[in-house]
C-alpha cells in the first residue's frame, strides 16, 4: 500500500501497534496529544515532540526567524495545554542549511524562549546539525499534569456538549493571505497583499494568529482544575478532524451547529477577498491552537464561572459519524477534512 493510500493516520496506527501493550508506568502512549507517563504515586509526566520543515509547514519567504522560534515552540505548548497540564522543559533540535546565519538562529531561539518564559517553562537541550537544503526543526515539550490527571481524547460520552475556546479559521486565512503575497506580483515583499489593503488591521491579526498562535496554556489548567470535562483536544489540523480524532477515540459521534462556531470579526471583515467563506476556514483550516472539548450537561455552570471565552458548538452523539446542522436546519455528514500529511489531495 502506498502512504498516499494509508495516510498519516493509518500509519500513526501501524507505529502505535508496532510499539505493543502498553503498561504502567505507561498511561496513556501513542495517539493523544501528549504521552502520560507515570512517574510517581503523585504526578504524572507528559511528553509530546512536533516536527516542522521547511517547504512543508512553513516559508521563509513569509516568515521571519522569530515567528519561527515562537511557533514551533506554540504548537508543542498547546498538546500539553490538550492534556490539561503544565509546561516545564523543552528540547529543541535544529538541521540548519549553510545559507542561514548565526543571526538567524539567535532570533529563533529568541522567539522559543520568549514563549517559554511566558509559561514559566526552560530550554533544557536539543541537538544542532548541517542539513543539506531545507531547514528543520523539532521540540519535544516535557510537562506534568495538574492534580486531578491529564485529559485525554478518549472520554466524551453521548449528551457532553462541544465547546471550543477562542475563534476559529483565523490562522488558515492568515496563511492564505501570505501566501498570496507571495504569487502576487503587485504584494511580493509586504505583509499585506494589495488585494486587502482596506482590511490591514483585520489581516495583520489573521497573519498574526498564523505565525505566532498563542498556546492556550493557563486556559488548559483552569479547564482540568475544574473537573468538568470529559475529553479535550488542541486543534491544530483543523476542527473536523480533530473532533473526529475524540469521535473515534471516544467511539462516539458529533452534532456540530455550524451558526454556532466562533469565528472573529477580523475573518467576517476579510471574507469577501478571501477564496473560501469564514466556515470553510473554520472548519478544514488548522493550526488555531484552540482548545476542543466535551462537557456533561451538569457541569455547564460550573464551566461558566470561570470565565474563559468559551463557545458551545454541538453535542456528541451515540450513533459514531459527525454531523454538521446549518442555519436552515439542513443536516449533512461533516468529513474530517483538516490536513493529513501524504494525503492525496492537501487543502
Ligand atoms: P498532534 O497533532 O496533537 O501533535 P499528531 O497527529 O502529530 O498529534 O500525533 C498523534 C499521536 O501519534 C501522538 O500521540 C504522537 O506522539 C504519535 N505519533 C505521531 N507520529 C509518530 C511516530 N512517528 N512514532 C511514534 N508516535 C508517533
Ligand atoms: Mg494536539
Amino acid at each position: 500500500m502506498k502512504l498516499s493510500e494509508l495516510g498519516e493516520f493509518g500509519l500513526i496506527e501501524n507505529i502505535r501497534k508496532s510499539a505493543g501493550r502498553l503498561t504502567p508506568p505507561v498511561m496513556i502512549g501513542i495517539g493523544d496529544d501528549a504521552a502520560v507517563l507515570k512517574v510517581s504515586p503523585s504526578s504524572s509526566l507528559l511528553a509530546t515532540t512536533d516536527m516542522m520543515i521547511e517547504g512543508v509547514h512553513f516559508d521563509l519567504r513569509y516568515t521571519d526567524f522569530y515567528s519561527l522560534g515562537w511557533k514551533s515552540t506554540a504548537v508543542n505548548l498547546s498538546d500539553i495545554a490538550a492534556m490539561g497540564g503544565l509546561p516545564r522543559f523543552c528540547l529543541t533540535s535544529i538541521g540548519i542549511p549553510n545559507s542561514i546565519s548565526p543571526k538567524q538562529v539567535a532570533e529563533f531561539y529568541r522567539g522559543c524562549n520568549t514563549l517559554l518564559q511566558s509559561c514559566d517553562a526552560i530550554l533544557v537541550g536539543g541537538d544542532t546539525c548541517s542539513s543539506r537544503k531545507d531547514l528543520v526543526i523539532n521540540v519535544m515539550m516535557l510537562g506534568e499534569s495538574v492534580k486531578n490527571g491529564a485529559i485525554t481524547r478518549a472520554g466524551a460520552k453521548p449528551g457532553d456538549r462541544i465547546f471550543v475556546t477562542g475563534t476559529l479559521g483565523d490562522s488558515s486565512a492568515g496563511l492564505e493571505v501570505l501566501k498570496r503575497g507571495v504569487r502576487d506580483r503587485r504584494s511580493r515583499g509586504k505583509t499585506i497583499p494589495f488585494l486587502f489593503r482596506n482590511s490591514r488591521s483585520a489581516v495583520s491579526r489573521l497573519v498574526e494568529r498564523h505565525l505566532r498562535p498563542e498556546p492556550r496554556v493557563e486556559w488548559g489548567m483552569t479547564i482540568a482544575l475544574s473537573r468538568c470535562v470529559h475529553a479535550m483536544i488542541d486543534i491544530s489540523d483543523g476542527l473536523s478532524s480533530d473532533l473526529a480524532h475524540i469521535c473515534e477515540q471516544s467511539r462516539v459521534g458529533a452534532l456540530i451547529n455550524a451558526e454556532k462556531i466562533p469565528l472573529s470579526s477580523s475573518l467576517c471583515r476579510t471574507a469577501d477577498n478571501l477564496d473560501h467563506p469564514p466556515i470553510h476556514y473554520a472548519l478544514s483550516g488548522g493550526e488555531d491552537y484552540e482548545l476542543l472539548f466535551t462537557v456533561p450537561t451538569s457541569r455547564i455552570q460550573k464551566l461558566q464561572t470561570l470565565g474563559l471565552p468559551l463557545t458551545e458548538i454541538g453535542e456528541i452523539t451515540r450513533t459514531q459519524t459527525m454531523m454538521i446542522v446549518d442555519s436552515r436546519g439542513n443536516k449533512t455528514l461533516l468529513k474530517p477534512t483538516g490536513y493529513n500529511h501524504f494525503a492525496r489531495s492537501r487543502k
